[in-house]
């Protein structure tokens, strides 16, 4: 059994990134947007240039997709397999090899955002950070590595995460054998910043619910009836004003949170990146990273009621709202939105009717903690980066990922990437940083040597 030091592997990563780079235009300048309205033969495209690229570093490669519930055809995804040594766990490799679309032209510094535009050290353009850095990262990590790679591989390239991958759970199940392994590494999420690596070890989940206040059967006169009779509007506001108390923590009985771990999230630094004015407190108590990774937020996402424009002067009967919940990890969202439908009903102000309608469930996303692989994929990437790898959250769901954990509950997840917070993932100036890039290539191959059991000391 042939072993090799990490030391010897950073020299293979930084002899062969060259070839990544290469690898990584040319994906990039295969505009594979998976939006409906464009056109899909790119997709064909592209997903038989990822197959290629599998297949030149020894993975065998098959095109395949799945019809989604609806009934409409899934869009291409690349199954790579190579078999490891007998007894040798398996490690599935994720990413997706579709984009968004450019967007407006003018968001961007350059004139085609298909064709790579390397400057300062980043490469700018649709689709070099999301994620087809994720795709040649895959690709570079198994390059360097010869007979020491003795685990089992499979990759899943997907061709649809940009639309929400309709096909995902169909297609698991129909390629379960294929891609059933022990760890699966998924390439799709961010880094702290540039020179911190992370772990996304929570994600939070969604619940989506409408709300309608009436108090009348139809609209009445205000001059004759205002007064023992409050408008629907008013009532829900006073019904939307219970679902935080003064500090801005939710105040719905049932709803879960846990803290995050730490990570260093100045304030000032949290009030630029979503550019908050000036005067605003942040609402809520509890470390930042918490309010925003691992406790739950509701929000209003719609409301309806008379516009300004066509008021008359009666008392509004009804008022309808929207509401986004983001259900903390750890909690199912079912669960989350009977807390919050009771809440509503019980605060129904002065006795009004309130009637709600459950809409869209995401499950969250909780890693499992503190484990011998974590611990690895720690190792990994701080020895690539050489800086201490952080665990971080994300607020927002990435759906397939709760798929991924339902279909394999045996398998540990392992969630990370390649962006930085300036990568501008779907905006205009996309980029991704050649040194993260780089940095990625060799955490995944010391991590495939170490699970394989020869890398040296
Ligand atoms: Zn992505």
């Amino acid at each position: 059994m042939t072993v090799v030091t990490v030391e010897e592997l950073r020299k293979r990563v930084e002899a062969s990134f060259g070839q990544v780079l290469d690898d990584l235009v040319a994906l990039v300048r295969i505009p594979s947007v998976s939006a409906d309205s464009f056109d899909q033969t790119r997709l064909h495209a592209s997903a038989e240039a990822v197959a290629g690229l599998l297949e030149g570093v020894g993975v065998s490669a098959v095109i395949s997709s799945a019809p989604a519930p609806s009934g409409k055809p899934g869009r291409p995804a690349v199954l790579g397999r190579r078999d490891g040594a007998d007894g040798a766990p398996v490690v599935l490799l994720y990413a997706h090899h579709d984009v968004q679309p450019a967007g407006e032209l003018d968001g961007w510094d350059q004139e085609d955002p298909f064709e790579p535009v390397v400057r300062g050290g980043r490469m700018y353009a649709r689709g070099s950070a999301d994620d087809k850095a994720g795709v040649v990262a895959h690709v570079g990590a198994l390059r360097v590595l010869g007979d020491e790679l003795r685990v089992g591989v499979r990759c899943f390239i997907e061709g649809e995460e940009e639309v929400g991958s309709p096909s995902f759970s169909p297609f698991l199940r129909q390629h379960h054998a294929d891609l059933g392994a022990d760890v699966i590494v998924v390439l799709d999420s961010t880094n702290w910043k540039v020179g911190i690596p992370a772990l996304t070890t929570s994600l939070r989940g969604l619940a989506e619910c409408q709300v309608e206040v009436r108090v009348l059967e139809h609209a009445l006169h205000s001059g004759m009836y205002g007064g023992p009779v409050i408008d629907a509007t008013t009532l829900m506001c006073r019904l939307l004003a219970t679902l935080h108390d003064e500090n801005g923590d939710l105040a719905v009985a049932g709803l879960l949170g846990r803290e995050a771990a730490p990570v260093d999230y100045p304030e000032e630094d949290f009030r630029a990146d979503a550019a908050v004015v000036d005067g605003y407190r942040l609402a809520g108590t509890g470390s930042l990273p918490s309010r925003l990774w691992t406790r739950p937020a509701i929000g209003i996402v719609g409301f309806d009621a008379t516009s300004v424009a066509r008021r008359s002067n009666t008392i509004a009967p009804t008022c309808r709202a929207a509401l986004s919940l983001r259900v903390a990890p750890g909690q199912e969202p079912a669960e989350a939105y009977e807390a919050l439908r009771s809440h509503l009903q019980a605060h129904a102000p002065f006795g009004a009717r309130v009637t709600v309608t459950p809409g869209e469930l995401g499950p969250a996303f909780l890693a499992a903690g503190e484990t011998a692989m974590t611990g690895l994929a720690h190792w990994a990437l701080t020895t690539a980066w050489g800086a201490q790898s952080v665990e971080i959250g994300v607020g927002g769901s990435i759906p397939f990922i709760a798929d991924l954990a339902r279909e394999f509950p045996d398998a540990e997840i392992l969630v990370t990437g390649i962006e930085d917070p300036d990568t501008r993932a779907h905006s205009g100036n996309e980029s991704v940083h050649l040194e993260e890039l780089r940095n990625a290539v060799l955490a995944e191959a010391l991590l495939l040597a170490r699970l394989s059991g020869t890398l040296e000391g």
